[in-house]
This record gives C-alpha cells, structure tokens and sequence, in this order.
C-alpha cells in the first residue's frame, strides 16, 4: 500500500513515481486506451491493471477510512486524476462499482452490504453493471416492469433491462424492479443486488455505432438473489436509485475528467499538426474546450464533500455530455475531408478501422442520453432547481 503523503507537492510526486514505475510493459502498451469507444481495447489487460491499482491502494481513494478506502482529501484526489492523465494510464473497468454502486451502499447500505461488497470493488476482483433501463422505461424510469418476489427466503427477478454497459463482464448488478405488485410509477420499486453469474440471467450484446460491443441486453429468468441484498426498504427503492444517479451526473465524474483532459490534448496536439490550429474559429473553439474543462472540475469540486448530491448534478451532466459532444464535433471538423475518407490497417475490424478521433466523435452522440438525456436534465433543472411550473403529466391510476 501506497503511503499518502499529506503535503500536496509529496503527494504528488508519489503518485507520479507510482505510475511512473507502473505504467510499463503490458500496462504501457495500453498509453491512452480503452476509453469512450474503445472500451474493448485491451480488457484483460485492463483488469490485471487493476489489481495493481489495488495492491497500492488507489481504488476507493476518496472513500471513507472506515469503509475500507484511504478517506483522501479533495485535492489528493484531484492529483491523482491529473497525474493519471498525465501518465496515460489504461481507462479503467469498474467505474459503475467504485464511483456509483460504493457510494450508494456507503451512504444508504447495511453495515453488512458494506462489509460484503465495498473490498470486492476495492481489491478490483468483482465489476458491477447497472440495471436500470428497460425498453419502455428509460427517461421515464418510474415506469419499470422487471418484477421481484420474495419467496423460500429469496428474491425472483424476471424481466429484461436494456443498454446494460459491461453486464457481459460484471460479476453483479444493481437492479431497480417493481417488488410492490399492482404499484405505479416510482412507488413500490426496490433497489436490488444480483448476481450476474446464474442459470437465470441471459446477457446477449448489443454493438454499438463505434463497433464495440459495450452494452447489452440483460434478461431475467427467475432470477434470484439473496434476502437481505436490498438496499433501502423494499418499496422505497426509487430515493436509493434517484441517489446513485447524483453521484453518476455529478462529482464522479471527475474520474471522467481524467479521459477528457487527455482527448482535448489529442485534439489540440491534432490541431497543431495539421495547421488547423492557425484559423481563429479553431481556436476559439480549442479555448473554449479548455475553459469548459476548467469549469467542469471546479463545479465537481464544488459538489464534493456535500453528501448525496441533489438536482442540482444536473446541471453538471448536461454540461460535461454536450461538452465532450462538441469536442466529437471539433475532432472531426479539424480532421475535415480525411474524416470522410482514411486508409484502414491491412484485415482490421470496423472497430479497429476507426481511428480515435471518429470513436470519440460517434461515442460523443451517446453523452447526451445515458444517464438521463440533455432533455431530461433540463426538465429536472427547470422544476427542482429553478422551480419552474412542470411539465404535463399522464394520469396514472
Ligand atoms: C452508451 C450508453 C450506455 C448506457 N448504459 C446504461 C447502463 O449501463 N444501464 C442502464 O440502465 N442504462 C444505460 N443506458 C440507457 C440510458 O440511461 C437511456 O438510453 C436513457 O435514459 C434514455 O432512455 P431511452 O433510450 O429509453 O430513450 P427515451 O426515454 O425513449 O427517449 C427518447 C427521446 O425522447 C426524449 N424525451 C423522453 N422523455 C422526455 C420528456 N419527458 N421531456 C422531453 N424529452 C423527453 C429524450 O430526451 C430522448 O431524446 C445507456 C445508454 C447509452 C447511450
């Protein structure tokens, strides 16, 4: 285990002589990959990756003490993603189990899921994935059909979840179904953790625009899962799942950050190279992409520390989604009439055909829906932070 040093100029240098010894060979082959697009890049490699992070204690850095993370502060965190950008280290795999599911079990789990879950995640042995979306239940996500009953002491799932990122590589999933039956919209719903690896759950994937194969379509089967792996009371899984998206539109996504500081450098180096960069609306648009990135971390500082984010993380998600969208877009119109047209290796894949560039442009068009699309955030800006009259709903029952 890494010692974390609390000045910040030690500090940093540790983290830097870290990498520094640690991104080489296998790991060092992997400079800059396995981001948006490119997430099948390298996959094994990228989890024996991170079992060296978490032999030196880097995963779960900014959890607790208590909940077996090493409780840094703000600023050692923020060192940490920017010398991990710096170095190009590999994308990392389980950014739904460390960044999402671990702060939602720190802040409304049982001392026993804690204690069950949070080393799995921290020691880099067990992924999870998110089963939220259905085919008729995406933005509307009170609209969940995937049913659970309890029944010989466990939990029988059945339905499907749909856009399921990594379910084909996860060990777990947290899962919202419907445990109240005959219950409408958001009541009645509990937030369910279940094992991947059963006779009962079906994971058949889906391939994106970008060629790779990172979401799928995930079935239930009577399914099952533990009793007591529910996290809330049941029936009041919506506060647990609505909980778990602050922290996905909000402060995690300074991890994120980390790949987006290295794509804007890719960008701005591409620019250069090409002579783009001498035109001022290139340059505008390269500055503004800066400023952007600046803006983007001080607000996901700002909301770090203050708990369970609230509506607010909206604003950060439909900021950072058109953000990296309009940074797809520069990509390509700096590249200009080679977007259209480049030579492919000699026998490579579509994936492989495609450079990173054009993955980031077509992977860019899905920021602004997962997570809850630019709309939806707008919707939830516009009632809950600015209180503005809401907009018409369909009477239920
Ligand atoms: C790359 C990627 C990864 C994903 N990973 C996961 C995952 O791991 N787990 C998971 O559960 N889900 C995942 N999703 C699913 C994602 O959360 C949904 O795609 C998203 O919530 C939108 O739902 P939908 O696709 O059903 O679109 P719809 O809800 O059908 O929306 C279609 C369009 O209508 C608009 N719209 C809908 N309702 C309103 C409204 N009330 N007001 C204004 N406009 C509205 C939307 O903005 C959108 O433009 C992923 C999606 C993508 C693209």
């Amino acid at each position: 285990m890494v010692e974390l040093p609390d000045d910040p100029a030690s500090f940093r240098e540790a983290v830097r002589h870290w990498l520094h010894e640690h991104v080489v060979g296998e790991f060092a082959s992997l400079r800059g990959r396995g981001g948006p697009g490119d997430e099948d890049v390298g996959f094994d490699i990228r989890v024996a990756w991170e079992l060296e992070l978490a032999k030196a204690g880097w995963i779960g850095l900014g959890w607790p003490a208590e909940h077996g993370g090493r409780g840094a502060s703000v600023a050692q965190q923020v060192i940490w993603a920017e010398e991990y950008s710096r170095a190009e280290a590999p994308a990392r795999v389980n950014h739904m189990g460390e960044n999402l599911l671990a702060p939602t079990l720190i802040a409304y789990g049982t001392d026993a899921q804690r204690a069950r879950f949070l080393p799995g995640i921290a020691d880099g042995t067990e992924r999870w994935c998110q089963g939220y979306s259905e085919p008729n239940a995406g933005s509307d996500l009170a609209n969940v059909a995937t049913r659970a009953r309890l029944a010989d002491g466990r939990w029988h799932l059945d339905g499907q979840k749909v856009w399921t990122s990594l379910a084909h590589v996860s060990h777990w999933c947290f899962v919202v179904a419907r445990t109240e039956p005959g219950s409408v919209r958001h009541k009645g719903l509990s937030f369910l953790l279940v094992p991947m690896d059963q006779p009962g759950v079906e994971v058949r994937p889906l391939i994106k625009i970008t060629g790779s194969g990172e979401f799928n379509e995930t079935f239930f089967d009577d399914a099952v899962t533990d009793a007591d792996l529910i996290v809330g009371e049941p029936g009041q899984g919506w506060a647990v799942a609505m909980g778990l998206l602050g922290f996905e539109r909000g402060i995690s996504t300074l991890a994120q950050q980390v790949g987006f500081e290295r794509e804007l450098e890719r960008v701005t180096a591409m620019a250069a190279a090409t002579g783009r960069v001498d035109e001022p609306a290139v340059r505008r648009r390269l500055v503004e992409a800066w400023v952007g990135l600046r803006l983007m971390k001080w607000n996901a500082l700002r909301s770090m520390g203050s708990g369970v984010p609230g509506p607010e993380a909206s604003i950060s998600k439909l900021f950072w989604g058109t953000w990296h969208r309009e940074l797809g877009n520069l990509a390509v119109d700096i590249l200009g009439g080679s977007a259209m047209a480049w030579e492919p290796a000699e026998g490579s894949t579509y994936s492989e055909h495609l450079t990173l560039e054009h993955k980031l442009f077509l992977f860019t068009r899905s920021d602004t829906i997962y997570a809850g699309s630019n709309q939806i955030q707008r919707n939830i800006i516009g009632e809950r932070v600015l209180g503005l009259p809401p907009e018409p709903k369909i009477a239920t029952r």
